[in-house]
């Protein structure tokens, strides 16, 4: 037997694949893991498709296909009248997840604290970890997950050399407001924590909402990644394709980083994608497509006896059961996926010490035809 010392001791296997997996074992409708059951666009397949018979199947440049990270800028201009320069300033990358990975590989030494908010989407945590960075939670709490600022200020010190931030967020639907950005503006200016801005779902929000990206501050942008996914606005979410905005300074030490963890991301894809993002109705109607969604969704479960705050962005719906069962939120979404056949995700998991609400997540990024039948059997339990 080899041993070995984990760097990761605590961490077991995510609780998508447990769920996924107790999904398919009980044939239960599975929404649980965040990702559409729907197509992607025809089109942008067949971009795809063009692409690769072009001949456009060797490495792309390190930073991005041009074309790519000039509409990138583009968008990022158009929408938060922000300008980043698309060669130096953003950086095409293996989905959120590799950009976030590689910007806290990129800054956090030992001991440097990381403020996240719990609970937190799950890949924060070890990737700090993994740099021996010290990760300092700030809780949210059920039904609004409001950030307590004052506890923020407590916690931020000279220690503190990045927060992350999540808007519209996963698990909770919530999304940062005006103020929330001028709090975290006032906070970090003339310090050197940087803020890595998680806006995966800036393309998905409810009820006329505004999206406040990074971007739209010019204070914070000076110190800030802004982080997407097109695998999240695209239905698309197996092609880990996403990107990563900031200022030059900052892009650069990304950079070298980034060289040495993927080198470069798919190409063909980069040249649909390119294509794809000049028609920015292919984002913009995201939001009215899944309020959609999200209504047919509640409406359906209105008369269950789980409670809910709407979501205000992103594709999933928090439920909180605690009319129904004082189980531990783990125990009975595996009961719901065992005995009900619908699979969701117990939202304690977000949390550090496991805090439990009785609050499950549920995607609604589903057919209508899936989401009818979950809502009868939510309507059953
Ligand atoms: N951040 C958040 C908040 C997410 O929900 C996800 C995907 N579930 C990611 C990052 C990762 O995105 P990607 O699939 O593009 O790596």
């Amino acid at each position: 037997m080899t041993t070995f010392k984990s760097k990761l001791p605590n961490t077991g296997t995510t609780i998508f694949s447990v769920m996924s997996q107790l999904a398919a074992a009980h044939q239960a409708i599975n929404l649980s893991q965040g990702f559409p059951n729907f197509k992607s666009d025809q089109k942008l397949t067949d971009l795809v498709s063009n692409a690769m018979n072009s001949g456009h199947n060797q490495y792309a440049p390190m930073p991005g296909l041009p074309a790519l990270n000039k509409t990138i800028a583009e968008k990022i201009n158009a929408l938060y009248n922000a300008t980043y320069h698309p060669e130096t300033e953003i950086t095409v990358t293996a989905g959120a997840t590799q950009a976030i990975f590689t910007i806290i590989s990129a800054f956090i030494n030992k001991d440097d604290e990381v403020i996240i908010f719990s609970p937190a989407y799950d890949c924060y945590e070890p990737a700090i970890t993994l740099n021996s960075g010290k990760t300092i939670s700030v809780n949210l709490h059920y039904p609004n997950y409001q950030i307590p600022w004052d506890e923020v200020k407590e916690k931020f010190s000279e220690k503190t050399k990045m927060i992350i931030i999540n808007t519209p967020h996963n698990p909770c639907g919530s999304i940062l407001s005006e103020s929330d950005m001028k709090q975290l503006e006032a906070l970090t200016t003339n310090t050197n924590c940087i803020v890595l801005s998680d806006e995966v779902y800036e393309h998905i929000i409810f009820d006329g909402h505004q999206h406040h990206s990074i971007a739209k501050f010019p204070e914070l942008r000076k110190r800030s990644f802004l982080v997407a996914s097109f695998g999240k606005t695209f239905h698309n979410t197996g092609w880990k394709i996403g990107y990563c905005a900031a200022p030059k300074t900052l892009m650069e030490e990304f950079r070298k980083v980034h060289q040495f963890n993927v080198f470069c991301v798919n190409h063909p894809m980069q040249h649909a994608l390119a294509a794809y993002l000049q028609n920015a109705e292919h984002y913009l109607s995201l939001s009215s497509f899944y309020q959609e969604k999200r209504d047919l969704f509640l409406e359906g479960i209105k008369d269950s006896r789980f409670s809910f705050v709407p979501a205000k962005g992103t594709y999933f719906q928090l439920l909180c059961y605690k009319n129904i069962s004082d189980e531990k939120d783990v125990d009975f979404a595996k009961k719901l996926t065992r005995e009900n056949k619908i699979a969701s995700i117990p939202v304690s998991v977000f949390y550090p010490l496991n805090h439990d609400h009785k609050v499950l997540r549920f995607c609604f990024a589903k057919t209508d035809e899936t989401l009818k039948k979950a809502t009868e059997i939510v309507c059953n339990i």
